[in-house]
């Protein structure tokens, strides 16, 4: 439900209006625009059912919001929602997803040694890049294979973030692990299995750390935004939303990156939509042109793997691109960036 306030509605009306709102065992988030201002109203639809907002002194009119998700909807918000990740060394502009600069986020698919981390940081920086990622938790498909650093893959971020500044995403796979992940880590990344895991996504909602949600290996953008729903719900409203493919019948790629959610999805939510070329594609000669696409098409964020040297990679190799291919690729961002009156 969304109450539009009249031009003229005091602080005291609001305040009223409010404090019923929660009387009545729902939740008033009052979002003040230029002109007027909006209360939307969330919780359970039966309570939500026969309430007089619209008697209440201050407000214009009331209107239902027809969609399922509520807080993600551009109905209730139409600005766009954008996200500040500070710098860890001071006199660095803040990195902000969801503006008018694209932000480019790379780095191997898991965290490996120290050097490791650092080489791949300095040079994704010096091209351009404005955070690093990597799992140092990995969702893998066999339990036989590498399954992250765990702990110690978060001190190697950490360090690498004290000695350049440059802040990381990291993905949380387990509810136990949100608080000590989120003390840490300055986005924390839900993995497309874990979209609908919904213990995890109502946990990263309860923190303040800003979180990048993929979209699952077979979620719909509707199921997308659900997920986003919960993590919303909770009082968390730093949500990125991920597109980094879906599995189809064409095997001839790892998956299909769907590209239509990126225009799709800044119709419905106004909240930043990352890229992700390497897991949409499974192929590092694809991981260029896909990106420049997710670029062209809208999104705000690309998530890219690269590594100094793909092939000693140990994970997702294959989809990884070395330091000259993400040149190329930071130089084929900015040409797209401008051509749509953006910057990197
Ligand atoms: C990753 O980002 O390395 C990853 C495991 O991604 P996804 O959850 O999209 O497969
Ligand atoms: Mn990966």
């Amino acid at each position: 439900m969304i109450i539009v306030l009249k031009s003229d509605a005091t602080a005291e009306q609001i305040e009223h209006i409010e404090k019923n709102i929660r009387e009545w065992g729902l939740r008033p988030h009052v979002s003040k625009g230029a002109e007027r201002s909006v209360i939307g109203v969330i919780g359970e639809e039966s309570l939500l059912a026969n309430k007089p907002f619209d008697l209440f002194p201050g407000v214009e009119s009331v209107m239902r919001i027809q969609k399922p998700y509520k807080l993600v909807s551009r109905e209730f918000q139409s600005k766009p929602t954008k996200i500040k990740i500070p710098w860890g060394k001071p006199g660095v502009d803040p990195v902000e997803i969801g503006g008018k600069r694209v932000v480019v986020v790379a780095g191997p698919c898991s965290v490996e040694k120290p050097e490791i981390m650092l080489e791949t940081a300095r040079y994704v920086v010096a091209a351009g890049g404005r955070m690093i990622r990597a799992g140092a938790f990995k969702p893998r498909t066999s339990p036989y294979a590498f399954q992250g650093l765990g702990v110690e893959g978060l001190k190697i971020l950490a360090q690498v973030r004290e000695e350049t500044g440059i802040p990381f995403i990291t993905e949380v796979m387990d509810t136990r692990d949100v608080e000590m992940v989120a003390e840490v880590t300055d986005v924390l990344q839900i993995g497309a299995r874990n979209m609908q895991n919904y213990s995890l996504l109502k946990a990263v909602g309860r923190t303040k750390t800003p979180v990048l949600l993929k979209r699952g290996i077979a979620g719909t953008i509707e199921e997308l935004l659900m997920s986003a729903e919960y993590i919303m719900s909770q009082g968390n409203e730093k949500v990125i939303l991920c597109e980094r493919g879906i599995r189809t019948y064409e095997r001839a790629t790892r998956n299909t990156l769907d590209l239509n959610a990126v225009p799709v999805l800044h119709k419905l939510t106004h909240l930043p939509i990352a890229v992700d070329p390497s897991h949409g594609t499974g192929a590092a000669d694809l991981v260029l042109p896909m990106a420049l696409a997710g670029i062209a098409c809208g999104g705000d964020m690309l998530l890219v793997e690269t590594h100094p040297t793909p092939q000693k990679a140990v994970s997702d190799g294959a989809q990884t691109i070395d330091e000259a291919q993400f040149k190329a690729m930071m130089e084929g961002v900015r040409g797209i960036a401008a051509v749509l009156g953006r910057a990197v």
